[in-house]
């Protein structure tokens, strides 16, 4: 069991590294939850109670017994592979859902991330969506999506045909385009509950003037929802910067992309014309 949880770290220390690496996790940006799988949660000799139950902003009764392996609050994601234990932290829920307390980690003093209401809210929706195979959240200051917030007037009709006719693969890899978020505050109920919603239906959340939110089965999945994106995100402004966007792919090709795949895209993203 301990080999299982010592993975799990590696994965996390791996997948905060390359977000610092590909420039998107200034300072203390950027937070990164993981439920962890019953064979890696029960390993009684790591995890202890290591704290009192502290009241969550609300209740989340599907989240109830789970354990969350979960960045911490003020931390900065490129001193993770330095010292997993004094930045990242496992907490469990009580059996109401509404109280988490500490189990491993956190040892800096830290608490769990300010946005935890989000990542919470994000586990509990995606869990029920999926019947449970969702289990990563990142959320992450992803430039070149963010840029485009304050480029263009967005929706997320908009943003998702953009990024699908900017590089083959996002409609490929996101068929369900990406949900945009107005500016809301950071660690706000308002914007947890705006990105739940939003994750009924799609995995990639995008964040007006803040950043961007994906959720996947482990963590590779989501950073590669977010990679791609960025990518496409990224092409589309050295395009633009190069002049006028002369070409782009038509709602033909994406459609013979959608057969090819056997994929069902969005059919209202794939209607829209920007
Ligand atoms: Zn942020």
């Amino acid at each position: 069991m301990q080999d299982s949880f010592e993975k799990i770290i590696s994965e996390i220390v791996k997948t905060s590294r390359d977000m610092w690496s590909k420039g998107w996790a200034e300072a203390n940006a950027g937070n990164i939850s993981l439920r962890l799988r019953p064979e890696i949660a029960q390993d009684k000799t790591t995890f202890q109670p290591r704290s009192d139950w502290v009241a969550l902003d609300m209740k989340f009764p599907n989240l109830a017994k789970e354990r969350f392996l979960i960045t911490g609050t003020g931390m900065y994601l490129r001193n993770i592979e330095i010292s997993p234990a004094n930045n990242v932290g496992v907490i469990e829920l009580d059996d109401s859902g509404g109280q988490y307390r500490l189990l491993w980690g956190y040892e800096s003093g830290c608490d769990p991330t300010s946005e935890l209401s989000s990542h919470l809210e994000a586990q509990a929706v995606r869990k029920r969506v999926t019947d449970g195979t969702d289990r990563a959240v990142i959320h992450t200051h992803s430039p070149n999506l963010t840029a485009l917030t304050y480029a263009l007037d967005l929706d997320t009709l908009r943003i998702s045909k953009l990024l699908w006719e900017m590089h083959t693969e996002c409609i490929i890899i996101f068929p369900e385009g990406v949900e945009f978020v107005p500016w809301m505050l950071p660690g706000s109920l308002e914007l947890a509950e705006a990105t739940a919603k939003g994750l009924e239906k799609r995995r990639v959340i995008l964040w007006q003037f803040h950043g961007i939110l994906a959720t996947g089965n482990n963590l590779d999945a989501a950073f590669g929802l977010i990679d791609t994106a960025e990518k496409a995100a990224g092409i589309y402004l050295k395009a633009a910067s190069a002049g006028p966007i002369s070409n782009k792919l038509s709602t033909e090709q994406l459609q013979a992309l959608a057969r090819r795949f056997a994929l069902k895209p969005d059919p209202s993203i794939l209607n829209t014309r920007i």
